[in-house]
């Protein structure tokens, strides 16, 4: 990578101001899921094996008004976080900056540990934090002695005031692993993948997507589109739909991302309907690509599944990002999991999936630990798929 990385930087006895992501979904004040604390984990670690004082940055949810802030403080995550690292998390509730943060700080030892509150709690005056005011920035950087780690891909695509606010104002600006990993998987997949690359997206809308599908038909060999937004596209070739998905406001774009793709461009073949989405009484497989009328085409079928799996044979790289069909229901799984089966067993490949839906459903139909990397952030890998800069990388000091 061209910019530097938290081994680049010297942090025995320093001040280290690390931007991770601890946006984890929280349910009456209990943590639901606390994966994006166990991915932050390395970085932390090595900052304080290696004699650092870790000041952590992270936001919870969205704070527009003072109304907001209630269940939104970090104060659970610090205690899961003390519990992970086996040493106590220094926080301060309500705490973003004033006097006795600073003070919070200045006591600290090397190896302590001490977690901001949350960072959209700046919101409520004017976004200072989403909107990257210059004085916060300039602030949260000062609580440190000139190195911020930036270890939170899931808001690298965002501007603001924990990320590039406090890059700006720093001699030091570098990356933590889960960043670094981030990056070297996803973008490199990308702008240099180990050829054939297969893209894969499903998910529901086009509309989400457009960016990523017209990039990526440039960079990848084969992209395969299934889940709900094939119907969209399919109603743009004249196919009867049923019930099905579609935004019809898209059906232009579909028009053109098909004539643009040509052979590169592959849809599904057949599908598997239902007569409703939910409480449905008849489920069955399509002939063909076509829908019933009264039908919703809700996973690809069979024959897809055999056809994708055909041209997922022998790549080297693939990207996924969307599932195939509504692999919440079990009735309704069978084209995500083949086409994870597919991807998964191919020899030598490098398989990424670029967070979202497509993580969840990996990680709950039990194939996490198959493929090669599962992102942690979902805007952000989506923004790196389009071929776009992410701010937050954008930031950090090159080598
Ligand atoms: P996205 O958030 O755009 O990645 O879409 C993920 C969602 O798309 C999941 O909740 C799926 O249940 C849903 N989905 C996938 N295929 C279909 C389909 N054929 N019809 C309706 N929803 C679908």
């Amino acid at each position: 990578m061209a910019k530097k990385t938290v081994k680049d930087v010297e942090l025995k006895d320093k001040k280290v101001l690390v931007r991770v992501d601890f946006n984890v979904p929280l349910k009456d004040g209990v943590i639901t899921n606390d994966n994006r604390i166990s991915a932050a984990l390395p970085t932390i670690e090595y900052i304080l094996n290696e004699g650092g004082k870790a000041i952590l940055f992270s936001h919870l949810g969205r704070v527009k008004e003072e109304a907001d802030k209630e269940g939104k403080s970090l104060a659970p995550v610090a205690v899961a976080l003390g519990e992970k690292l086996g040493k106590p998390v220094k926080f301060i509730p309500g705490a973003t900056r004033g006097a006795e943060l600073e003070a919070a700080i200045d006591a600290l030892n090397a190896g302590d540990v001490l977690l901001v509150e949350n960072t959209r709690f700046e919101d409520i005056d004017g976004k200072k934090e989403s909107k990257n005011d210059p004085e916060l920035g300039a602030y949260w950087a000062g609580l440190g002695e000139g190195i911020f780690v930036n270890d939170a891909f899931g808001t690298a695509h965002r501007a603001h005031a924990s990320n590039v606010g406090i890059s700006a104002n720093v001699e030091n600006a570098v990356a933590g692993f889960l960043l670094e990993n981030e990056i070297a998987y996803i973008k490199d997949a990308v702008d240099a993948p180990v050829r054939p690359f297969v893209a894969i997206l499903g998910g529901s809308k086009v509309s989400d997507k457009i960016g990523v599908i017209e990039n990526l038909l440039e960079k990848a060999d084969k992209v395969i589109i299934g889940g709900g937004m094939t119907y969209t596209f399919f109603k743009a070739q004249g196919l009867e739909i049923g019930a099905s998905l579609c935004e019809e406001d898209k059906l232009d774009v579909a028009k053109a991302l098909i004539a643009k793709g040509g052979d590169k461009l592959i849809l599904p073949v057949d599908n598997k309907e239902a007569n409703a989405f939910a409480g449905y009484t008849e489920v069955k497989n399509t002939d063909g690509p076509a829908v019933d009328p009264g039908f919703l085409g809700l996973d690809i079928g069979p024959k897809s599944i055999e056809k994708f799996a055909a041209d997922i044979a022998g790549a080297k790289t693939v990207v996924w990002n969307g599932p195939m069909g509504v692999f919440e229901n079990p009735d309704f799984q069978a084209g995500t999991i083949g086409v994870m089966d597919a991807i998964v067993s191919q020899p030598d490949v490098k398989s990424i999936i670029g967070g979202g839906d497509s993580a969840a459903a990996a990680i709950n139909l039990g194939y996490a630990d198959k493929f090669s990397w599962i992102s942690t952030g979902g805007g952000a890998s989506m923004e790196l798929l389009e071929g776009k800069e992410l701010p937050g990388l954008t930031a950090l000091t090159e080598k």
